[in-house]
């Protein structure tokens, strides 16, 4: 069978020989019992990095963030996020489904709104015909924009107001590694702006299955009935949780390899005459529009025949992730590839 270079995701990654190991060698126990060591040794090491209480193992992203959606709020309530956001956008209609909330939606700068936008959209709760904002949820880094970061002084600004408001604070960090490792930020500094923080661990960081909920103590007990209820309690889920332990040790500090690639397609990218507009390029994550007649379909068709797979995000848009198992010569099969296409098809 023939080998694709697979930039669709960065959850398209195999967990390393290293990684494996770890992974069967993990003492185990049952983790509805909470008999896990291992996935026991994850909670408090991610609850402590984010400066929390308390954390939880999960399957998914999804699942973390439909969690905490589901703990922080009551049906009726409203949810504040951007329009982009993974939580309106890619978990299934969740949101209303399992919360019974209404979304209001920002537009945003690439993912990013401010303080002034949330408290424009918060309802007055005086006013009884209005459904009651309880929640403000933010992105980052911002998978639609292209892997866009937040400024911690906005984050701020937002926690400030939401604790003023009595509002809950939510983070959907799947990739908040990769937001750290390029903004400096610290994690116990930016963990504590939030009541909750959801964190993948099957993206950057190369684990096959995982995610983390973050927050107080009392939140990560009500989140864990609320994961039982959606059938997320797993058994010796310590064989996973190893994974993560071992990609905290080992997958954390080569990240800015992955933003270095990405910035090297960003490069050529740029410069292509099929390219009419690229997303800045700030983590692991490139999204561009092609030029007015170019689909993207035929674009994606033509790097699949040269053995690379990228993503569709739009008729025009498309999104490329770099990641833990793409190489050297796999980035200069990409980059000569790119620029052979710019110089077969230039539009006319
Ligand atoms: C991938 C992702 C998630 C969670 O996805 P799962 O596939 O369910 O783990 C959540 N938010 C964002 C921004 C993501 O990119």
């Amino acid at each position: 069978m023939q080998r694709f270079i697979d930039l669709r995701s960065d959850t398209v990654t195999r967990p390393t020989p290293a990684m494996a190991d770890a992974m069967m060698a993990a003492p185990v126990g049952d983790d509805v019992f909470g008999e896990d060591p291992t996935v026991n040794a994850l909670e408090a090491r991610m609850a402590a990095m984010f400066g929390h209480q308390a954390a939880m193992f999960c399957p998914s992203g999804t699942m973390t963030n439909q969690i905490a959606i589901r703990v922080h709020t009551r049906p009726g309530d409203e949810v504040i996020s951007d329009e982009d956001a993974h939580i309106y956008r890619y978990e299934g209609g969740g949101t209303m489904a399992n919360s019974g909330c209404s979304v209001r939606l920002l537009s945003s700068d690439r993912g990013r709104f401010t303080a002034e936008d949330v408290e424009a959209a918060i309802n007055d709760p005086g006013a009884t015909w209005l459904a009651r904002t309880r929640l403000v949820s933010v992105e980052n880094s911002h998978n639609r924009a292209g892997g866009a970061v937040w400024d911690i002084g906005e984050l701020r600004r937002i926690s400030g107001l939401c604790r003023s408001k009595d509002l809950a604070f939510h983070m959907d960090g799947a990739r908040i590694f990769n937001a750290l490792a390029v903004s400096g930020q610290r994690s116990e500094d930016v963990g504590p702006l939030f009541d909750s923080i959801s964190v993948c661990l099957s993206k950057g960081l190369g684990c096959p299955v995982g995610s983390v909920l973050i927050g107080s103590a009392s939140f990560v007990h009500e989140a864990r009935r609320v994961r039982k209820r959606m059938g997320g309690g797993m058994r010796q889920a310590g064989f996973l949780a190893a994974a993560g332990l071992h990609a905290l040790d080992h997958h954390l500090q080569r990240l800015v390899e992955d933003h270095r690639r990405a910035g090297v397609l960003g490069e050529v990218l740029s410069c292509s005459p099929l390219v009419q507009h690229l997303a800045p390029v700030e983590t692991n994550i490139v999204v561009f529009d092609l030029k007015a007649g170019l689909s993207a379909k035929d674009f994606l068709e033509d790097l699949r025949q040269q053995g690379i797979l990228a993503i569709q995000f739009g008729p025009a848009r498309i999104r490329m992730v770099t990641h833990l198992d793409l190489t050297e010569a796999d980035l200069a099969h990409v980059v000569g590839t790119l620029r052979s296409m710019a110089t077969r098809n230039i539009p006319t």
